[in-house]
């Protein structure tokens, strides 16, 4: 008779909600990892580095369970398939994880709950990857936030030391089931083949002290990376709060709690992973030409901060969050490109692609989304070089051949021409 706890995106032991009250619950706990069939399907890329990723951690993971004389059971397959495995070769007695707010995992974890009660095997579910989630911050008749300042300030009135104290599952971990180590598939059972893409380390940058100034400047090293680790779970949200309140740093906080804020939207409204947020915005007549995707795809657009940021994407998974917003911006408004198609290339690039906050993000500089920038806000490619890139720091880091204008093709839009026929098509879709 054993509790399993299902590890999915919080690859860590310490201070882990779900496995912490899993480890209390009386049973021993058998720790579980289910490489998603369904999810896994869905990747185009065979060395999709986030498998490579979270494949590493579950190998630590594994390694660090093992040390409490107990191991970690991977298994590869769709979850209802997987959990009718488990269920036949263990007594299994509860069943606990923590929360996952994306629509496809909202579902499957409905239609888990409606199995296991069957079953009569409760099914212990956790808050662990934000701070407040669902309806905790919402105005004061109940509605969801749209906007981020007042979200923000009552996010910040509610904050208490409480809602950031560690779970101490350090003190359980005898808890686990003594089991002989489990095989781990292999990464090409899966249908996968290691990826060879440097992922930033976990280890906290001190780079707070100067992140309100320096965070826009792509060519400084002067954000956390930490997004990936936040996205698989691999840091605990609970200890960056308390890392930002102990250094000071309001702004870095704040970019923690747009990612709550996101979350919050995508459980409140989860067509809006597919639909613009603002319905109306579903009227713009995109042009959506297949060419011109292409070139923004590959950083050949001849505007040297558009291409720079593509090209970073495409070769290390990550971008620079300013350069985010101008090739959205580019896309969207310049190419007149519907969002969704951008928002795609992201997911399959991006080693921190969230649903959330990435729908946000394009949402935000279609116009479409919540809060979003206002549709005749249209951020000049030449402007944010001058602000951001001055002395083409980072453009020449990932153009080279920026350096020499015979070479360097010329922009495949003049931005004047392209600013107003954007103006016009969003107008005619909002009018
Ligand atoms: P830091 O500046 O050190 O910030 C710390 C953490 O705060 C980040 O790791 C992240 O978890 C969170 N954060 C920071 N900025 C934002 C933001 N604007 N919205 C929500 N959370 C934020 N972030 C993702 O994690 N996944 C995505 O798929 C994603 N897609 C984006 C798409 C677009 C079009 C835009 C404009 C932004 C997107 N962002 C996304 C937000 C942001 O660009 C990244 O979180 C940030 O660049 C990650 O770098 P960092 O860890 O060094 O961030």
């Amino acid at each position: 008779k054993i509790a399993i706890f299902w590890f999915r995106r919080d690859l860590r032991v310490n201070d882990n909600a779900g496995l912490y009250h899993a480890l209390k619950s009386g049973f021993k706990v058998l720790p579980i990892f289910i490489f998603d069939k369904n999810i896994l399907d869905k990747l185009e890329d065979k060395d999709d580095a986030r498998i490579t990723f979270i494949y590493q951690e579950i190998e630590k993971l594994k390694t660090q369970i093992q040390k409490h004389n107990s191991s970690l059971l991977v298994k590869y397959g769709k979850p209802d398939d997987v959990w009718a495995n488990i269920l036949s070769d263990y007594e299994v007695r509860a069943v606990y994880t923590n929360h996952d707010y994306e629509p496809y995992a909202t579902e499957r974890d409905e239609s888990l709950n409606q199995y296991f009660s069957k079953k009569d095997i409760p099914f212990y579910t956790f808050k662990d990857q934000v701070i407040f989630e669902k309806s905790e911050i919402v105005k004061d008749d109940g509605d969801p936030y749209v906007v981020f300042t007042p979200y923000k300030k009552k996010w910040l009135a509610k904050l208490k030391d409480f809602y950031i104290k560690p779970y101490p599952t350090e003190k359980y971990l005898t808890e686990f089931i003594p089991v002989k180590s489990f095989d781990l598939p292999t990464l090409k059972s899966l249908g996968f083949e290691k990826s060879t893409q440097h992922f930033p380390d976990k280890e906290f940058k001190n780079v707070l002290k100067n992140y309100g100034v320096d965070r826009d400047y792509p060519a400084k090293d002067a954000t956390s990376r930490l997004s990936v680790h936040l996205r698989f779970g691999t840091v605990s949200i609970r200890n960056l709060v308390k890392v930002a309140q102990k250094e000071k740093s309001d702004v870095w906080l704040s970019e923690l709690i747009w990612r709550d804020f996101y979350f919050s939207i995508i459980y409140h409204f989860p067509h809006s992973a597919k639909d613009s947020f603002r319905k109306e915005y579903d009227q713009i007549k995109w042009r959506n030409n297949e060419k011109e995707f292409e070139a923004w795809c590959h950083g050949k657009t001849g505007y040297p901060i558009v291409d720079a940021g593509m090209r970073q994407l495409n070769e290390t998974g990550f971008m620079h969050n300013r350069i985010r917003m101008v090739v959205a911006s580019f896309l969207t408004k310049h190419l007149l490109i519907d969002w969704r198609w951008g928002e795609r290339y992201f997911a399959r690039k991006l080693l921190d692609y969230e649903l959330s906050s990435n729908v946000g993000g394009w949402q935000w500089a279609a116009g479409s989304g919540v809060d979003a920038a206002p549709y005749f806000r249209i951020f000049n490619p030449y402007e944010q070089v001058k602000k951001f890139d001055k002395d083409h720091k980072y453009i020449k880091e990932w153009v080279p051949e920026y350096a020499d204008p015979f070479t360097y093709p010329q922009p495949m839009v003049d931005h004047k021409f392209a600013r107003e026929r954007c103006l016009d098509t969003y107008k005619e879709a909002l009018k």
